[in-house]
């Protein structure tokens, strides 16, 4: 119930970050990182997780 950002190919764009409705996202380091225990999916906000839906590069952002 938790997505993942991965590092090696998250450009640190910022873009997912001020999306995210359960403030799980954050900078670290130069790339973002989620929280897993904040990340909901998205569920009872959205439809689709709202993350993935900004994130300019495919692939970057994968359930775990
Ligand atoms: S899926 Fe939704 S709750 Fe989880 S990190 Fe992305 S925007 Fe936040
Ligand atoms: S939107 Fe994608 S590339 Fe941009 S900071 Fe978030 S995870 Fe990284």
């Amino acid at each position: 119930m938790a997505l993942k950002i991965i590092a090696s190919t998250c450009t640190g764009c910022s873009a997912c970050e001020p999306e995210c409705p359960n403030v799980a996202i954050r900078e670290k380091g130069g790339t973002y990182i989620i929280d897993p225990a904040k990340c909901t999916e998205c569920e009872g906000h959205y439809d689709d997780p709202q993350c993935v839906a900004v994130c300019p590069v495919d692939g970057c952002i994968v359930k775990v």
